[in-house]
């Protein structure tokens, strides 16, 4: 172990071991844990709060654009799930299955299906609910005038997976799933473009995580869909994390779940659907796009807590006034408002020593940190720290002065967390036309560090699906997004892998 891994509070470092690193922030922090089923976890409050966090906002985001949420079953009828044939060879292979209702015990007293009580026709637990949605759809849609039908749902989803990771990829995870229904193709698309753009603005504006936007390639697309796109974002590994997508699925799924309507001319027409999500996994996008070797960085707009206070004392004869002095700090701070809203504080008591206390909360996340002991209430001042100074730089703020301090420090910080990200991004984007600097790219040991390599290779390519595989293939790297945005592509013509001539500039990445 080098020197400095041993100051870190977090091991392995990310340099060490990036994997591990994450585990390790995410226990750190008490975001989540691995649960007694194997591949589910367990959200903590601090990990939960954040979810909560994304919820509110988007919700208020989504019902801006005219979408209401509801709520459908988590059992999927097989036969549902079979209407669409490339939907259903999508989702086939992680389906969690219910096939009986009753449990009775066996001769040897355990607990088994009751033979006589299997169900008919087979349950699925829901993997995404575009079937079941569509034959309510197909219920609430009789003519156009009962177009656009706009609809959300927050749930849970499953999908058996065989390699699990705590929020970047679990058997359940939480999500939401907006649907939608139009009597125009151009109104679909209009919408599916439109809900990948709220999708990137609260991306970016709350969770600080600069994000590129686009098309998905035909081998990345929603089973079922006419054409997927996402927003993709960089870890601090290089790696993209699909963050969001948004799908227009033409009048596929109409058709499968025959969502008709008595069109303007009195003929009747099939409806054209989107649906678009966007699931905890973003959680994993936080923590690998902002922390650090000393544990999770929060952006101000998602964090749970802006700042916490640590008491300091160190008899009863001190006790009361610093607990007086900091009672009053915190609901002065409290008064302020930070983007909208309350100025979020959390007062920690608990009788646990001051250093592993401060710590604990450097290792959460929380941008300002405030010890206050008994010279702070006489100066009728605080000491503070910022989670994105070091942790010994600390500063005396005068009480009169603290309120516009601390806000202007947490648009500072969440500014700082993006601009330093998307700095990132740009440093570890680079356009690439020949084959061999490709290769070597995406090549581990060509990295000083091998557990951070790569990056963002914008190419162009010929449009093959072969070219594509090949790079799956060989350097286990794949299209991320035939990008909206501008990016600097190098002036290539040919095809990076084949040489032949591009039809399309890609951004090439190893993801999530
Ligand atoms: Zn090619």
């Amino acid at each position: 172990m080098s020197q400095q891994a041993k100051k870190t509070a977090i091991q392995p470092t990310r340099a060490d071991d990036y994997a591990e690193w994450y585990q390790q922030v995410v226990r750190a922090a008490e975001l989540a844990e691995n649960s007694p089923v194997r591949g589910c976890m367990v959200i903590k409050p601090w990990g939960y709060a954040l979810w909560e966090n994304i919820q509110r906002e988007l919700d208020v985001m989504f019902k801006a654009t005219g979408v209401r949420n509801a709520y459908f079953p988590l059992f999927i009828p097989k036969s549902f799930l079979e209407k669409e044939a490339e939907h259903v060879e999508g989702f086939a292979k992680e389906c969690a299955i219910v096939t009986h209702h009753r449990l009775v015990h066996a001769p040897d007293g355990t607990l088994i299906p009751d033979p006589t009580a299997q169900l008919e026709e087979p349950l699925i637990v829901r993997p995404t609910s575009e079937t079941i949605i569509g034959a309510t759809f197909s219920k609430w849609i009789q003519s156009y005038r009962d177009l656009p039908l706009l609809i959300n749902q927050w749930c849970n989803i499953v999908r058996w997976e065989m390699r699990t990771r705590l929020f970047l990829r679990t058997t359940e995870f939480l999500w939401q799933e907006g649907h939608t229904a139009h009597e125009t193709e151009s109104d679909a698309r209009q919408k599916t473009e439109q809900m990948l753009g709220v999708y990137a603005d609260f991306v970016e504006r709350f969770l600080a995580m600069p994000v590129l936007r686009g098309r998905k390639s035909d081998s990345e697309r929603f089973p079922g869909a006419v054409d997927t796109y996402a927003i993709e974002a960089m870890m601090g590994d290089r790696k993209a994390l699909q963050s969001g997508t948004s799908h227009f699925l033409g009048q596929n799924f109409a058709k499968a779940s025959d969502i008709g309507f008595l069109g303007r001319e009195g003929v009747r027409e099939f409806a054209w659907t989107t649906s678009w999500g966007m699931s905890t996994r973003l959680i994993g996008g936080i923590v690998m796009t902002h922390s650090d070797d000393n544990g999770l960085v929060l952006p101000p707009r998602i964090a749970p807590a802006h700042v916490v206070i640590l008491p300091i004392f160190r008899g009863d004869d001190t006790r009361q006034r610093v607990l007086d002095y900091v009672n009053e700090v915190a609901a002065e701070l409290r008064a302020q408002k930070y983007e909208g809203r309350d100025v979020l504080v959390e007062v920690d008591l608990r009788d646990v020593r001051g250093g592993e206390k401060q710590w604990e909360w450097v290792k959460k996340g929380v941008p300002i940190r405030l010890e206050i002991g008994p010279r702070d209430a006489d100066n009728n001042a605080v000491t503070l720290n910022r989670r994105d100074r070091e942790t010994s730089e600390k500063q005396t703020v005068s009480r009169g002065d603290l309120g516009a301090f601390v806000v202007a420090a947490l648009g500072e910080i969440q500014q700082g967390c993006y601009d330093r990200a998307l700095a990132y991004r740009k440093e570890n984007t680079r356009a690439i036309g020949s084959k061999d600097e490709f290769i070597a790219f995406f090549t581990p040991k060509n990295a000083q560090k091998p557990e951070i390599h790569g990056g963002f290779a914008v190419s162009p390519w010929c449009g093959s699906p072969q070219c594509e595989a090949w790079a799956k293939d060989e350097l286990k790297v794949t299209i991320r997004v035939i990008p909206f945005d501008a990016l600097e592509d190098g002036g290539f013509t040919s095809c990076v892998v084949c040489g032949r001539p591009k039809a399309e500039t890609a951004v090439f990445a190893k993801a999530y």
